[in-house]
């Protein structure tokens, strides 16, 4: 079994006990309710078919229609997205969405395809799914290696399927129903009925709890407040990215970014001006060649490090925003940070979770941490339904309500530093309220 599925059914089992859950209960959280399989033969550039391995794991729909995002990796397996899916259903009721849990995926590494053939695949896994989503059945997003524009590509094909279903045509659709329709799919383009904030709303979820955990932290230990300043983020996608220009422009100290070729640090630890590291890795193609930004290395003095060496660095915060499984039985006694923020998708195994939570580091579980693309959908789908698009302050608004609500529900639950478990029992106590 795949490590991050096994971690996944771990902790439902562990969650499971201490609410005393009988093994009725606890097969029907393990369990999706359904599982999606695919071919999809895609044609390449060059005539030639090549067929994919695809995947739609809808886990439990007790709360609302199933939710979750689509993700394109050439690691892409039924186990992985299976564990994704429960992750899903957690998250959403640890938020106090009233959706359910939901994974999809394509085994691909999308950097081989040129932009028509991953076109070409975009709409063949929408035609693939369209019999198993919906406004109100399954509403997919963007994941790792896919955005608002592959998410657009998939809208588009499913509305050209539900129009010609009913045998009408494009014009003959009120926008009413448009909007509707298109509310299948969230993280859409912004002129497909896409909400303003969603491009970051990720990495600003994951900020804004981080900040009130610190207050909260720094509370308690008054009066000798500890500062958390340094922080290391791998992962420099849509939710590194955003994370990390966000962290720092809250005054922050970003020491450390990666991405999948390698990472590169500031010397003496000294903070990166993000920005300008996004703008080197758009010239370059990778961060690790971006440690003299500018031609200016004897101004910024930084160095490229391996992945595995940012992971180990002294900072206060760590941020893997990548991959799963990447703190591990292997590195975990490496491990200084006294805060991690798991943006990515259960980036810490379950050993290396209770290890390092018995050492005293507080650890933002991913449910909780990268929770703000989801309360952005969220917001997105009910913005379609009701056709209508919210102002970014009301879209802000709302996002800050719900997210702050989530993290003072789990800070409440929690009984020591195992966030973890309090938003794995606030979260399974809520569905299985539902359970008949
Ligand atoms: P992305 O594809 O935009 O970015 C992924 C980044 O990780 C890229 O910079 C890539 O180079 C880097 N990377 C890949 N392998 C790496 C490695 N071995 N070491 C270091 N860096 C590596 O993906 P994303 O949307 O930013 O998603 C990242 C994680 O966050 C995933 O686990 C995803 O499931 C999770 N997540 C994403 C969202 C969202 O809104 N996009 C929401 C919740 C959770």
């Amino acid at each position: 079994m795949n490590q991050i599925l096994e971690s996944a059914q771990t902790i439902i089992k562990k969650t499971a006990s201490s609410l005393a859950l009988d093994a009725k209960t606890v097969a029907r959280l393990l369990t999706p309710e359904k599982i999606h399989q695919f071919t999809l033969a895609v044609t390449m550039d060059d005539g030639k078919i090549r067929q994919f391995q695809a995947f739609r794991v809808q886990h439990n729909s007790i709360l609302g229609p199933y939710k979750g995002g689509i993700r394109f990796h050439p690691k892409v397996n039924l186990d992985e997205i299976w564990a994704l899916a429960i992750l899903m259903t957690v998250k959403c009721s640890a938020a106090g969405l009233d959706f359910g849990g939901a994974k999809g995926g394509v085994t691909v590494d999308p950097k081989t395809l040129s932009e028509t053939e991953l076109e070409r695949l975009s709409r063949a896994y929408a035609r693939a799914i369209f019999p198993f989503i919906g406004t109100d059945v399954d509403i997919p997003a963007p994941d790792l290696s896919t955005n608002s524009k592959i998410i657009g590509w998939m809208v588009d094909e499913y509305v050209g399927l539900k129009v010609k279903n009913k045998k009408l045509k494009v014009e003959e659709i009120d926008s009413k129903t448009l909007s509707y329709w298109r509310a299948t799919f969230t993280g859409k383009p912004l002129e497909m009925g896409g909400s303003l904030g969603r491009e970051d709303a990720t990495g600003k979820g994951g900020v804004t709890i981080l900040k009130s955990l610190i207050s909260k932290l720094n509370s308690k230990q008054e009066p000798s407040n500890k500062q958390f300043s340094s922080i290391a983020v791998q992962g420099f996608g849509n939710v590194g990215y955003s994370f990390a220009k966000l962290a720092s422009e809250q005054g922050f100290n970003i020491v450390a970014v990666s991405d999948s070729k390698g990472a590169i640090t500031g010397k003496k630890m000294r903070s990166l001006d993000i920005p300008l590291v996004l703008q080197c890795k758009k010239e370059k193609g990778y961060i690790a060649g971006c440690y003299c930004i500018g031609g200016v290395c004897d101004l910024r003095e930084g160095r490229p490090i391996a992945n595995e060496e940012l992971l180990e660095l002294p900072v206060d915060i760590l941020v893997p925003a990548a991959l799963e499984n990447v703190i591990n039985g292997q590195n975990m006694s490496q491990i200084k940070a006294k805060i991690i923020v798991e943006m990515a998708n259960g980036p810490v195994t379950e050993e290396a979770y209770e290890y390092l939570t018995k050492k005293g580091v507080v650890i933002i579980p991913d449910v909780l941490a990268n929770s703000g693309g989801v309360i952005v959908s969220y917001l997105e789908w009910l913005q379609n339904k009701e056709n209508s698009q919210w102002s970014k302050e009301k879209v802000d608004t709302k996002f800050t309500e719900l997210i702050s609500a989530a993290f003072e529900a789990v800070w409440k639950k929690a009984k020591t530093n195992n966030l973890k478990e309090a938003a794995f029992e606030l979260a399974l106590s809520r569905i299985i309220k539902k359970f008949i």
